[in-house]
């Protein structure tokens, strides 16, 4: 198996692999915990000196086996699945932040994340400032500090379908010695592949995409293996100095290019736990399957879409990537030319209710908060997600007050069309 497999090829035979006699499709093992014949092999186990499973709260061959799929995807060195996003989102950053430390993030992404990194991690003593990521590199340098860590931004952003200028990012990133992270969840690898760009590390919402038919929480944390931490040993103690936890031992050291997620595992999976249960795991790998056929179908859907509500009267503005007008254009035809995600924004004319009127009155088109699934879905932010808000507050919130939010499903476009036609025409 020494070709390298294009990514089709990969949704469908990377990670498990099957021996002789043994189950074509990834087993779940449901277990706990791992028996071993004498003690001496899992005090080996527990020093980390030997490599093998004892308790899944660290390591559990279902999890492995697809979180190593979700790593050759994304042409990553590994990957460790988590239970959220939001969990992989945190493990991402403080695997290498803690109290007194500081990171630079782009103020497009998921609201989740912004909470996360704007007032949990706070508290944790860890800072973040957020900066426009169209600003200039200029202007994005001054937001660095000597305590700076880490640079974050979504390839395409939720829910406002900004594309990031990833390249710009990492040569911000790498001239301040820091590694950039982004969330990679509505491009999925199939569509774009943040590593080929200079990104140092991916971290993924598997709720989304991957699994794509709203089974399961889950997310993943991926490594490239190609930021040197060891020149920046000050800067990244936890990394390339001991860890007094662990006998001493120093990751980067002792695991090389894997440090970064031998740590992740080793500390924040001991210490903090949020994996993934096996079974959620295995549903998982069923939509990583199929994930190169959605992508495309999504894609091509949510294409004929917003060129119908771009071209529909009632309607007053769309944003999607995959149209000429996007301010986001330029940067998916260089960095998503396959097509962005099936997610875009759009407004009515009219005021708050206009919104409410035309989501009541679609047919099979499902109101949910959930985006990236096989069924297309729809979500007024204002009325749901952000009701407590006020407009001055939503506004400020990079959200106007009219923005619903389309995630286009895998059904024919045809249906999807004629049930936003029917919708508007009953204004
Ligand atoms: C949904 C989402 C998250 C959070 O993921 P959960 O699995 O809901 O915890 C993080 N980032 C992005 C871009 C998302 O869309």
């Amino acid at each position: 198996m020494s070709k390298k497999l294009k990514t089709a090829s990969l949704c469908v035979h990377a990670g498990y692999k099957p021996k002789n006699g043994e189950p074509i499709e990834l087993p779940i093992i449901q277990s706990t915990t791992f028996k071993y014949d004498n003690s001496e092999e899992m005090a080996m186990l527990f020093d980390l000196k030997k490599e093998g499973y004892f308790y899944t709260r660290l390591q559990n061959p279902t999890n492995d086996a697809v979180a190593a799929k979700i790593a050759a995807l994304e042409g990553g060195i590994g990957a460790v699945l988590t239970s959220s996003g939001q969990a992989a989102n945190f493990y991402a950053v403080f695997n290498i932040c803690e109290a007194g430390d500081h990171i630079v993030t782009s103020n497009e992404i998921y609201g989740g994340t912004f909470n996360l990194f704007g007032v949990t991690l706070k508290k944790l003593g860890i800072e973040c400032t957020f900066i426009n990521p169209d600003a200039s590199e200029e202007e994005i340098q001054q937001a660095f500090r000597p305590n700076t860590k880490a640079m974050f931004g979504e390839t395409v952003s939720n829910p406002g379908c900004r594309v990031l200028d990833i390249e710009k990012f990492a040569r911000i990133a790498h001239r301040n010695g820091v590694p950039l992270i982004i969330d990679n969840t509505f491009a999925t690898p199939v569509n774009c592949r943040p590593f080929e760009w200079g990104c140092d590390i991916i971290t993924h919402s598997t709720t989304k995409y991957m699994d794509g038919h709203a089974t399961q929480v889950g997310g993943c944390v991926v490594d490239s293996g190609n930021f040197d931490w060891n020149a920046y040993a000050d800067k990244f103690p936890g990394l390339c100095s001991p860890d007094e936890s662990y006998h001493g031992l120093t990751y980067t050291k002792a695991f090389g290019k894997m440090g970064y997620i031998t740590k992740l595992v080793a500390q924040l999976m001991r210490d903090l736990g949020s994996i993934p249960s096996p079974h959620n795991s295995f549903l998982l790998n069923l939509g990583l399957e199929t994930l190169h056929l959605r992508m495309r179908q999504h894609c091509g859907n949510a294409q004929k879409v917003a060129e119908f509500l771009s071209g529909d009267s009632r309607v007053a503005w769309v944003n999607y990537p995959g149209l000429k007008e996007s301010p986001s254009h330029a940067l998916a035809e260089k960095y998503l030319p396959g097509g962005s995600c099936g997610v875009m924004a759009f407004g009515l004319k009219g005021n708050r209710d206009t919104a409410i009127k035309f989501m009541d009155a679609l047919k099979m088109i499902n109101i949910v908060t959930h985006v990236a699934d096989i069924r297309t879905c729809v979500l007024h932010p204002a009325s749901h997600t952000h009701r407590q808000l006020s407009e001055e507050q939503l506004r400020a919130a990079g959200i106007a007050p009219d923005l619903i939010r389309l995630s286009v499903g895998i059904e024919d476009a045809d249906d999807i069309i004629d049930d936003i036609r029917q919708a508007l025409d009953n204004l």
